[in-house]
């Protein structure tokens, strides 16, 4: 290398001295030594600035690999926080859809298969769960019910609800004994699962999401993976989401059960009618005739009814004697209309016994013949005991109508103000509602701020339009007293409390509920209920609504915050997406041009490098061959790059391609020639394996490149020893190019983004493998442009098998 410059000076000399001599001889014309010196010298100089200008284009050579590499390494770390950014935003906004989407579908449901439904068909879409269950916990819980079960790949006996000690569970008891989200990766290894059970129903990953309204644990929301759906975790943003969802699962499952109550009851109430019904009709019949209102006939049912000690002293005796004064103007009156030969309607009447009791009777009474004259017949039931049935059922009915009216106006309330997911919507609601249940005159809510220190009342309802009595500091008045103390506070006249307000007392309230809003064991704030007009309480029952819609309100605050989050999130993001989208914008046509810039100097310079590595310029030491060896591989890297990048940008500015029929076995096995010195170098060993198949319309280019990436990755990602096999078969209308290797595989969250552009999975300053993350990205689009499939199976440590399918003609 020192002395290089010599060499080329001597062989620039030689050549003009030669040249000079040459046409000096020529010429006879050799007139003096000095004619030699000039050519000599011009030769040094040549020979010097020759040696200048190759050690230039090395140098260029050298700086335009470098600097674009670190271009290519700026623009991949650009691409791959772009790409995170948009998966982040999509994810977001696909949870805040899938949220409100949801909260709709559960407005209207009766059942806990409508749940289930609305549940699973969501969990698909986000999680990608195909199976969905629910479980109840009894009101002890002591026993877990699963109540529905929707999914696929799911043994037909679990399609039927089954109950569960808790007890001899341990992962339902972990389940619910956890007040946040447990995953079993994979039950067919997880202990804390029954394997007898995990084994019959094929289950792989169980997630459990407990079910909570306030601090009442209704049971665990359940999704999984069965048989070959293999393993999926959640990922950690996608917990939050799920917890928001069981919120409004939670919200729902009550209003089932308010449902499933009220049927409950209509069902004991028609029971017991029906018990009535069956009570009079099956009672024994008495029978009596009266004679002029003399009892001349009863039968022994008359006599055991009356409780006449016998018949003797029962016969002879007015019927009048018996009648309840309650009846007698009943009686006297049907008696007229008998006598006029009016048709008589049974009746209810009330008798007094022999023994002096009170006695419910149903009379048919009809004219008769008796013993040739005119006479009444009697048909008397008793129906004492079916009375009081009957009264102890109109006490139910009217005890259960008002609860399920309650029940009712609250589960409304339930159901509007859980269906609203923006805040001031829902606050507003929520006062209006409260008011509108306890017949309060004003009502408002206070909520404190993010600090906890401050208290602002800012939803209020007949309140004056300036009220904003607002911000009190903490532990001031009696909405902060509840707040502290987490406690209702109930007053008949609001001024004797020793924390009442001037301001409050000076608007005349009187009657005052202050509500607890909760939300599992944290207070957001305060529902206030008053009255105004003196003597107008609350009572105990309007406390207790009161308190109900706080705990409501609470849970529904709460998701309106979460969703105001992730609101804000999405759109943060979509700011951060809409920039990056003009920077990848910029980035693609920086790509196009820098491409199609490079071809022509990168094609030059690789012609020189390969010109002087064939000795054409003298032959080179073995250390000169190396360094060019070195050269030549990064200059044929490089344009490998510039390569993928110009058939990137056709398909980004959708040229159209050309197409042949292509012969897929040459160009598999001429490829694979190329490759055998590297697999060689790397101590790999690469087989083909090639039938006869036909020709394949293609462009053939195209589909070298992608062989080329394919083939490269399974070199590249596999260790010394292992194995590359190249497979080319038909298979019915298709031909599939199989590349697999023994390397060291892709994880399944690799996996979802090995085809996106400039995505590695090691991307760090210090990663092993080489490359641009463009490879894989460019093959999927070379697939698609020929219509054809793309599939991949790996295993960590084992190998990757990646399979073109290309359709034929
Ligand atoms: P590059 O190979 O330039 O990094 P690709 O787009 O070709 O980019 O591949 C993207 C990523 O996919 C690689 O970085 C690697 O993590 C993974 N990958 C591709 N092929 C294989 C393979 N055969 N074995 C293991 N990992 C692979």
């Amino acid at each position: 290398m020192k002395w290089e410059w010599l060499r080329y000076t001597v062989w620039a000399t030689a050549v003009f001295a030669f040249t000079s001599i040459i046409s000096n001889l020529a010429s006879s014309t050799l007139h003096t030594s000095y004619g030699m010196l000039i050519p000599i010298l011009v030769g040094i100089l040549t020979g010097v600035f020759l040696w200048q200008t190759k050690l230039k284009i090395e140098a260029h050579n050298e700086a335009r690999t470098t600097e674009l590499t670190q271009t290519i390494a700026t623009l991949q770390d650009e691409a791959l926080s772009y790409q995170d950014t948009t998966a982040a935003f999509h994810q977001s906004e696909q949870h805040l859809q899938s949220l409100l989407r949801l909260s709709n579908q559960l407005q209207h449901v009766n059942t806990y298969d409508e749940i289930i439904t609305a549940l699973t068909s969501e969990v698909r879409v986000i999680l990608g769960y195909r199976s969905a269950w629910l479980y109840l916990v009894d009101e002890k819980h002591e026993v877990a019910s699963l109540i529905t079960y929707r999914g696929e790949n799911i043994p037909t006996s679990l399609n039927e609800a089954f109950s569960v000690n808790i007890s001899g569970d341990p992962f339902l008891e972990e389940s619910l004994a956890a007040s946040h989200i447990v995953v079993v990766e994979d039950a067919r290894t997880d202990s804390r699962t029954n394997p007898q059970i995990i084994q019959e129903l094929g289950s792989r990953t169980i997630v459990h999401v407990p079910l909570c309204l306030l601090d009442k644990q209704l049971g665990i929301l359940g999704m999984g993976t069965f048989g070959d759906e293999g393993i999926k975790v959640p990922q950690p943003d996608q917990l939050d989401y799920l917890s928001t969802l069981a919120n409004h699962i939670a919200v729902a499952v009550e209003r089932v059960q308010f449902i499933e109550k009220r049927r409950q009851y209509e069902r004991t109430l028609r029971e017991s009618e029906e018990r009535y019904r069956l009570l009079v009709e099956s009672a024994p019949l008495a029978i009596l005739v009266y004679d002029n209102d003399k009892i001349v006939y009863a039968n022994p049912t008359a006599v055991n009814i009356f409780r006449a000690e016998s018949l003797d002293t029962f016969l002879g005796k007015s019927f009048l004697e018996f009648i309840h004064p309650d009846s007698l103007a009943l009686v006297q009156s049907r008696r007229q209309q008998l006598a006029a030969g009016e048709r008589l309607e049974p009746v209810e009447e009330r008798v007094i016994r022999f023994d002096g009791q009170v006695c419910d009777i149903e009379v048919h009474t009809s004219p008769i013949m008796y013993q040739g004259r005119t006479a009444v017949l009697a048909m008397v039931k008793d129906i004492t005991v079916a009375k009081v049935m009957e009264a102890e059922n109109k006490r139910l009915l009217a005890e259960t109508a008002e609860y399920l009216q309650r029940e009712e106006h609250l589960n409304e309330i339930a159901r509007i103000i859980s269906g609203t997911l923006k805040l001031p919507a829902l606050a507003s609601n929520i006062v209006h509602l409260a008011t509108q249940l306890v017949d309060a005159e004003k009502g408002a809510l206070a909520l404190i701020d993010e600090t906890g220190e401050s208290l602002t009342y800012t939803y209020f309802c007949n309140l004056p339009p300036n009220f904003t009595s607002s911000a009190r500091p903490k532990g001031q008045g009696i909405a902060w007293l509840t707040i502290l103390t987490n406690q209702a506070i109930h007053l008949g006249d609001y001024s004797t409390h020793p924390q009442a307000q001037p301001e409050w007392i000076h608007m005349g309230i009187r009657a005052v509920m202050s509500i607890p809003v909760i939300t599992q064991d944290t207070c957001l704030g305060t529902l206030l209920l008053c009255n105004t007009t003196e003597g107008k309480l609350f009572s105990e029952r309007d406390l207790a609504n009161a308190k109900s819609v706080g705990r409501q309100a609470g849970v529904a605050i709460h998701n309106a915050r979460l969703y105001a989050t992730e609101h804000e999130r999405v759109e943060a993001l979509a700011k951060t997406l809409a920039q990056q989208e003009e920077l990848n914008r910029l980035m693609t046509g920086f790509l196009q041009n820098t491409s199609h810039e490079l071809r022509t100097p990168l094609a030059i310079a690789m012609g020189y490098i390969d010109l002087i590595a064939e000795d054409i310029s003298g032959e080179l030491t073995v250390n000169q061959k190396e360094m060019v060896v070195i050269a030549q591989r990064r200059l044929h890297s490089l344009s490998q790059i510039v390569a993928d990048l110009t058939t990137l940008s056709l398909f980004d500015e959708h040229l159209p391609v050309q197409f042949e029929l292509v012969n897929l076995v040459e160009l598999v096995e001429k490829v694979a020639t190329d490759f055998h010195l590297l697999a060689k170098k790397a101590s790999l060993s690469l087989q083909t394996d090639v039938g006869t198949i036909p020709l394949v319309p293609g462009n053939a280019s195209l589909l070298w490149q992608m062989l080329d990436n394919l083939l490269s990755n399974a070199i590249k990602f596999t260790h010394s020893g292992g194995q590359v096999n190249v497979r080319l078969f038909q298979d019915n209308a298709h031909v599939t190019l199989e590349i697999a290797d023994t390397g060291i595989g892709i994880t399944p969250a690799q996996m979802n983004r090995i085809f996106e552009r400039f995505y590695q999975a090691d991307s760090s300053a210090s990663r092993t493998y080489g490359g641009t993350g463009l490879g894989l990205s460019l093959v999927k689009e070379i697939v698609g442009v020929h219509g054809g499939d793309i599939q991949v199976e790996s295993e960590v440590k084992k190998g990757s098998t990646f399979r073109i399918l290309l359709p034929l003609a």
